[in-house]
């Protein structure tokens, strides 16, 4: 099968994750979006066989995802809004935790709730990041609330700038804890002040990481590419979609993975100004920038896109001199796995 592949070490993988939850206290692995290019279906059951109590999705429409493969909690990191696609049922499932971010949307989750269990929440506190969070003046909604919602703890997620961050979070969990004590769930908090502050209140921590725990660990996979066509190539030739001429006798190598793989112009070299490579980005045209240097390496080194990639492949050049891949190849690609979307993940 041609496509982008992701393949994984499996023991060197778990021993990174399992090093990662021995040295976090409380970890509640973050399975979204893409994933972390490996998919939520496979984070929800690495997050089971680590021995995860608890597993976080982004939104409620990915509680389904790694429901039937985590057997623990799920909570959801973006905060509870009205009619937000599958809010309703997440916050109706017992084993659904709802972060409630606004201090009104207390009174109204508590109206709008059905089902028979009462609806678990964290409630998160704003802090430096001005992202989500209830104002550190208005933490007194958690001392009394409506019937229907358990309180299961607070929220503090902070910037990834450290300046000042541990100070912030010890300040912020004080006051959450003297408006009502509870486990504190903390996002980007270095773990040693994660639990000199949640000793010293005296309350449970859990840590919500992502990142590090799934992508932590780069020599333990890696990505190609099927080489899906070559075409020797003389210098002026025109080729692609934009008829550009080539620069220099070689090969045009089509390789998998385009944009809808998440694979992108990420370094044009020869952009003048912010404003041609603005231009250039709106665009999808390299005239304005010169070449760019495409994600794939073919015969030792990365090669030039000899245009913008295209929907599931791209053109690259490879010159005179070098050695051409064969048709079925599987040639090096660096993906940024948090925006990547890749055919196949192969743990081996
Ligand atoms: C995504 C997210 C995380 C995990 O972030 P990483 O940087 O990938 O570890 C933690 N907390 C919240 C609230 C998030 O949205």
């Amino acid at each position: 099968m041609s496509g982008l592949t992701l393949t994984v070490d499996a023991a060197a993988w778990r021993d990174h994750l399992h090093a990662v939850a021995d040295a976090t206290p409380g970890l509640v692995p973050v399975a979204k979006g893409n994933g972390y290019g490996f998919g939520l279906a496979r984070l929800a059951e690495e997050a089971e066989l680590l021995g995860a109590d608890t597993i976080a999705v982004g939104v409620p429409s990915e509680v389904d995802a790694v429901r039937e493969r985590f057997s623990g909690d799920i909570v959801v990191l973006n905060p509870w809004r009205s009619g937000d696609p599958g809010a309703a049922e997440a916050a109706a499932d017992p084993r659904v935790i709802t972060t409630v971010s606004r201090a009104d949307d207390v009174a109204a989750l508590a109206a709008e709730r059905t089902g028979t269990a009462p609806t678990r929440i964290l409630l998160e506190v704003r802090t430096s990041m001005r992202r989500h969070g209830i104002p550190a003046d208005q933490l007194r909604v958690a001392a009394d609330l409506p019937d229907g919602l358990e309180f299961c703890g607070w929220v503090i997620h902070l910037p990834h700038a450290e300046d000042g961050r541990a100070r912030e979070a010890e300040t912020l969990a004080t006051a959450c804890h003297a408006a009502r004590p509870g486990p504190i769930w903390f996002s980007h908090l270095d773990p040693d002040d994660a639990r000199r502050i949640t000793d010293h209140l005296d309350v449970p921590v859990r840590m919500r990481v992502g990142t590090q725990l799934w992508l932590g660990s780069p020599r333990t996979r890696r990505a190609t590419a099927t080489v899906l066509d070559v075409h020797e190539v003389a210098r002026g030739d025109r080729i692609g979609y934009w008829q550009r001429r080539v620069p220099s006798a070689g090969w045009v190598v089509i390789v998998a993975g385009g944009t809808a793989n998440g694979i992108a112009m990420e370094a044009p070299t020869s952009a003048r100004s912010a404003r041609s490579r603005m231009i250039s980005v709106v665009t999808g045209s390299l005239e304005a920038v010169g070449r760019a240097l495409s994600p794939y390496t073919i015969d030792g080194r990365k090669r030039w896109f000899a245009e913008p990639p295209h929907m599931q492949s791209s053109m690259v050049l490879l010159p005179a001199g070098s050695t051409p891949p064969a048709i079925g190849d599987a040639v090096e690609v660096e993906l940024r796995l948090t925006t990547a979307l890749v055919d196949r993940v192969d743990l081996t």
